[in-house]
């Protein structure tokens, strides 16, 4: 069998996320590539996390096109392949349903700056235009709003994507970008619909440079 370690960091990170309450059900799909290969690890369709076995999870070349596995891989393959194919740098992809990231989706253009900790750690997250469910045009939705440092991206009328270097910071990104979405919807609640404060733009360069210098322990 075929990448038998990043199967099983498929379907740990599934239990994981099911676990964080940051999916539900069937729904949601992750991906990890092989970096030597190129190949790609992905979840399978339809199926509850916790039936998923490293044998079910299914392994497709950068086109989608499956190199093994016995089971359909996600209904989601193009979105992963696509991003996968669009940002080399990256070897991880979390996609979500998360509640509070897809009413955001259904109302703004962006997540707005409302927490610093999203500034500093995601950057901007923009929200894509509607596209058309499990077809290259609803991946070439989210490519199109996915620039060079782009780490998360919220769906039109969907759900959330996350990407990045590893599951456990990916996880991490669409933990925090869900946070930041229901700090937003709270606070547009309690400022009766009104625009909430946000993060100044103006201060946002400089943060990111003291945040960079500053954060964590000093390597050595
Ligand atoms: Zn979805």
């Amino acid at each position: 069998m075929k990448l038998r370690k990043l199967r099983e960091e498929v379907v740990a990170v599934g239990m994981e996320a099911l676990e964080r309450g940051i999916v539900h059900g069937t729904a949601g799909n992750m991906s990890i590539r092989d970096p030597k290969s190129g190949l790609i690890a992905i979840s399978p369709s339809g199926m509850p996390y916790p039936t998923v076995t490293p044998e079910d999870i299914v392994i497709v070349d950068e086109w989608g096109n499956v190199v093994e596995g016995r089971r359909k891989p996600s209904s989601e393959t193009p979105l992963h392949t696509m991003l996968m194919r669009h940002r080399p740098d990256i070897s991880t992809v979390v996609h979500t349903h998360s509640h509070y990231s897809t009413v955001v989706s259904c109302i703004r253009k962006k997540l707005p700056d409302i927490l610093t900790e999203v500034v500093l750690a995601v950057g901007t997250v923009p929200v894509t235009r509607y596209g058309l469910t499990g077809t290259d045009d609803f991946a070439e939705s989210v490519v199109e709003v996915t620039g060079p440092d782009t780490r998360a991206v919220i769906i039109k009328n969907h759900g959330l994507i996350c990407f990045g270097q590893g599951f456990e910071q990916t996880l991490g990104i669409a933990e925090i970008v869900e946070e930041a979405a229901k700090v937003y919807v709270n606070a547009l609640a309690a400022n009766g619909g009104k625009e909430p404060d946000v993060v100044p733009a103006k201060l946002i360069p400089g943060m990111l440079k003291h945040f960079q210098a500053n954060y964590g322990q000093p390597k050595n």
